[in-house]
């Protein structure tokens, strides 16, 4: 057994992760569903262009949107089927997008594969990352392509092993299950970035992966279990001590940060010509029948996915879409699955926080939490007077949203919503 010298960042918070619930669920793949609905809008982007029409027959793996613009990504179809047409609906991350509505048909034996590469170097590994429409499947939803051509010099890839939201599991579940492939896929990702050396950044309450990643020859540093740990810049500090300025990037540092998901998806995309139409996620939580890491279909409603997990019991009181501290409240079960979509999680009262916020007490214990050292109890203060330059001044624009404020505050103030208030005030003046 290798020792790991444990590292971390500075502030962040301690609290139980809840993974117990799923980490133990082995990978399965949910039957399709009779209808999806993939979303054009999958990534940070302009909207992908449809290229199929309502009664369309489609197969496995074709291209059913095309890329637009140097930020565009690629959409394929999940499933065999009729293309129904295309609807406006509630995406995952909440605005109105466009869907492609197919219905299922019984016959899945055809998948359309991308054309096997003949040569794997930088521009065609590249190359094949962008035409199998793969994003940063973490959350953030990047086109993976342009994160892998940066602006500036870099000579370290991180692989985000953290998973620090609690209750999710699915990347822990990848590398345990799929670590010759993860790390196949990481240096598939090196190689498109020009990058030799690669990190696998793994939190503490996952040593089973650390050890097999660093018996399979991986360079691993152990993070200590704590919130944000994931968060690319807190990631960063702890695995090499650089930090990132403020307003700046991971490149700026030299470094790129890409998710174990994403790297799995490079995997795929390279060895097996396969494009990202379906992914694995964790569904769980108290409120749900049974809990599951599961290869779910892109575009498989939320309502498919309850039910096939023995649906939700009489106590739920919250759906999430994401991990409980940055995810998407669910307010409608027919929204569907995209290629960020890591899990689903159905809370009960106990797990979910309904107290009404009070007064602020000044007892500073928000700026003791916040990873960017920012002063989140006057960010809220200002936004909620509508005094939104001073709420600047405080950090707003550099703050993520990564709720640790919000967790420790005994007053439950709603600091992220403020945040989230003060920037779309701010890009509202900008019109
Ligand atoms: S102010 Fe922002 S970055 Fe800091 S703890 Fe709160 S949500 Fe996280
Ligand atoms: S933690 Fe809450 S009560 Fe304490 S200073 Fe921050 S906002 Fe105010």
């Amino acid at each position: 057994m290798e020792k790991f010298v444990q590292k971390t960042f500075p502030h962040g918070v301690h609290f139980h992760d809840n993974k117990e619930l799923s980490k133990e669920q082995a990978i399965e793949v949910m039957p399709l569903a009779s209808d999806v609905f993939i979303s054009v809008s999958q990534h940070i982007g302009a909207p992908s262009t449809p290229i199929v029409k309502a009664g369309d027959q489609v197969v496995k793996g074709q291209l059913i949107a095309d890329a637009v613009g140097g930020l565009g990504s690629k959409v394929y179809a999940s499933v065999c089927g009729e293309v129904v047409g295309i609807v406006k609906k509630v995406g995952a991350a909440g605005g109105m997008a466009d869907h492609i509505h197919i219905k299922t048909s019984e016959q899945q034996d055809q998948v359309i594969s991308l054309p096997a590469l003949e040569t794997k170097d930088k521009e065609s590994v590249l190359n094949r990352i962008f035409e199998a429409g793969i994003v940063g499947m973490g959350g953030a939803g990047f086109p993976t392509n342009v994160k892998l051509k940066p602006a500036k010099p870099v000579d370290t890839l991180i692989i985000n092993g953290a998973e620090c939201e609690p209750y999710i599991t699915c990347d822990y579940r990848l590398m345990l299950e799929k670590a010759n492939e993860v790390i196949a896929g990481a240096k598939y990702l090196a190689m498109a970035c020009g990058i030799e050396k690669v990190v696998f950044g793994i939190e503490a309450n996952k040593m089973d992966c650390a050890q097999l990643f660093a018996d399979l020859g991986a360079d691993v540093v152990v993070l200590k279990k704590k919130y944000p740990q994931g968060a690319e810049k807190d990631l960063i500090v702890a695995v090499n001590g650089r930090r990132v300025p403020c307003g700046g990037l991971p490149m700026d540092v030299g470094v790129v940060v890409q998710n174990i998901a994403t790297a799995y998806a490079a995997y795929e995309a390279v060895e097996l010509d396969k494009p990202c139409y379906e992914r694995l996620m964790t569904v769980s939580g108290r409120a749900i029948n049974s809990t599951k890491n599961i290869i779910v279909a892109n575009g498989t409603r939320y309502s498919d996915i309850i039910e096939y997990c023995g649906g939700l019991k009489d106590d739920v009181c919250k759906l999430i879409s994401g991990g409980p501290m940055m995810g998407f409240a669910v307010v409608d079960t027919s929204i569907s699955t995209t290629k960020t979509t890591g899990s689903l999680l159905a809370l009960t009262a106990k797990e979910t926080n309904l107290d009404k916020p009070t007064n602020c007490i000044n007892c500073g214990r928000c700026a003791k939490a916040c990873p960017m050292s920012l002063m989140p109890m006057y960010m809220d203060f200002y936004t909620l007077a509508g005094d939104y330059d001073t709420a600047v001044k405080y950090g707003v624009m550099n703050c993520f949203e990564c709720g640790s404020c919000a967790y420790v505050c005994p007053a439950r103030r709603q600091i992220v919503q403020s945040v989230r208030l003060c920037k779309k005030k701010l890009r509202e003046r900008k019109k």
